[in-house]
């Protein structure tokens, strides 16, 4: 589509009209051979050249407007969205050099997705030395690297790549020795990944109450529902929110219970700051398409204790015997990374503090925009200790029915989403469920909004009603 775009100055009038004709954006942005744009021609320009009696065979670059509107590719949204108006409707982005690098576009209908991946050129690059070195398959120099550099990231000394956050899920459960006859203690509210997880291993998940300001696991709720059975916690990050992790730690200590940090939407947050996945036994992390970084899927395993990564490894690779190939003291699965999707993980984590900033600077404009909104109120970020990431910026909805104005939302081009059912909602989990009064409360009114970095402009009209 970029191509479709760029002209080159040597280009005829005519050449230039069949290129705008075939874009449908009324405008070329005008380019020499090292890609520096030159200037903007628009369809109306080359009218009023015609009308002056100009040939179509008469080259472009003498007429180019060498006056026009651009953003550079380090600037911020809101920096990029101030330069549109009435008229400026489609711009180039250049870097320090004027090399064309994208374009951003106003559109007039609206049509937002709920997610978006942020990929750039070094991802591509990394994919491409991954695919050109063969290795595409789960070995490869990539893996290594992606454990390393994400792991660190989580302030953890372990990493264990896996397929999908899921399977990160059931690997940290095995690898705590759960399993049928023990209890595990999950949130009501959460992706029902979590709760799953927990049957894979035969044990049974007891569903308990969030708290009302942070949407993450009671602590209070949590130690309600200790028995002699409980072996662990699985406390959930929810839309980037860390839970309490002061309390749920001196729970799990006193009670001698193991804590599985659910980091699948929180990648960053911080609770005293400290990165999830680094407080319990061990953090999963996904890296599904929608999620903070990506890697299309994949998933991954923090841990501080070597032989939680060790057995991790091993259950990971068909519980294979590390120094004796082909010797299974254990029965393990395939839940493998390639070195494809690694590649593309270390790109995404060299990438994160910039996109973690990008996605806050997003839910920044939609709180500023949507301040008067009355019947709307935006998941807390400013509890004590805790410093929330934006996932999916999510709103509450007061005295308005949420499912109407998620349709409303939905027909103006919105891709909203309501929040996650509450388990204990759903009969499959219901026998589970030990308390749901927030949980249930919040799941009502809670819609998702798009978020995503690739985002330009967020109206208050699309949300008043
Ligand atoms: C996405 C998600 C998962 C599962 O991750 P996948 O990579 O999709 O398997 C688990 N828990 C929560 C809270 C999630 O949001």
């Amino acid at each position: 589509m970029i191509n479709k775009i760029l002209c080159s100055g040597k280009s005829t009038l005519l050449e230039t009209l069949k290129v705008i004709n075939g874009n449908g954006k009324g405008i070329v942005f005008v380019v020499n051979n090292a890609k520096q744009v030159q200037g903007v021609l628009t369809d109306g320009d080359i009218r009023r050249l015609l009308l002056k009696g100009l040939s179509l065979k008469e080259k472009i670059i003498k007429y180019v407007n060498k006056n026009f509107v651009y953003a550079l590719s380090d600037q911020s949204q809101e920096e990029i969205i101030s330069k549109f108006n009435e008229k400026i409707k489609i711009i180039p982005v250049v870097d320090k050099t004027f090399k064309f690098i994208d374009y951003f576009e106003l559109k007039h209908g609206i049509h937002l997705p709920l997610a978006q991946q942020d990929l750039s050129q070094k991802e591509f690059e990394y994919l491409t030395e991954a695919f050109l070195s063969t290795w595409i398959s789960s070995t490869g120099k990539y893996i290594e690297l992606f454990e390393n550099k994400f792991s660190d990231y989580c302030e953890c000394k372990y990493g264990v790549s896996t397929s999908n956050g899921t399977t990160a899920l059931h690997l940290a459960l095995m690898a705590l020795g759960i399993g049928q006859g023990d209890e595990v203690i999950v949130p009501d509210l959460t992706f029902a990944a979590t709760i799953n997880a927990v049957f894979y291993v035969g044990a049974t998940p007891v569903i308990v109450d969030v708290e009302a300001d942070s949407w993450g696991i009671d602590p209070v709720e949590i130690e309600r529902a200790i028995t002699p059975r409980t072996k662990a916690i699985i406390p959930v990050h929810l839309y980037g929110q860390p839970c309490d992790m002061d309390a749920i730690m001196t729970i799990a200590k006193r009670n001698k219970l193991f804590v599985i940090e659910d980091c699948a939407e929180a990648h960053g947050a911080m609770y005293d700051r400290k990165k999830v996945g680094s407080f319990g036994d061990i953090g999963c992390f996904s890296f599904f398409a929608n999620k903070i970084i990506t890697t299309g899927e994949g998933g991954m395993c923090t841990t501080n204790s070597y032989e939680l990564n060790d057995k991790m490894r091993v259950l990971r690779d068909h519980g294979m015997n590390k120094s004796k190939r082909y010797w299974h003291d254990v029965v393990g699965y395939n839940y493998r990374l390639t070195n494809l999707q690694a590649a593309i993980g270390v790109a995404q984590v060299e990438r994160i503090d910039e996109i973690l900033k990008k996605r806050e600077e997003v839910e920044d404009i939609y709180r500023k925009t949507l301040l008067d909104i009355k019947f709307l109120e935006f998941q807390p970020n400013d509890l004590a200790k805790r410093k929330k990431i934006t996932w999916l910026v999510c709103i509450l909805i007061n005295g308005y029915d949420r499912d109407d104005y998620v349709q409303i939302l939905k027909q103006k081009g919105l891709d909203v989403r309501p929040m996650f059912y509450s388990l204990s909602e759903m009969p499959l989990y219901k026998k589970y469920s030990f308390s749901n009064k927030n949980s249930l409360n919040l799941s009502r009114r809670g819609i998702c909004l798009p978020t995503h970095c690739k985002m330009m402009e967020i109206k208050k009209e699309w949300f008043s009603v």
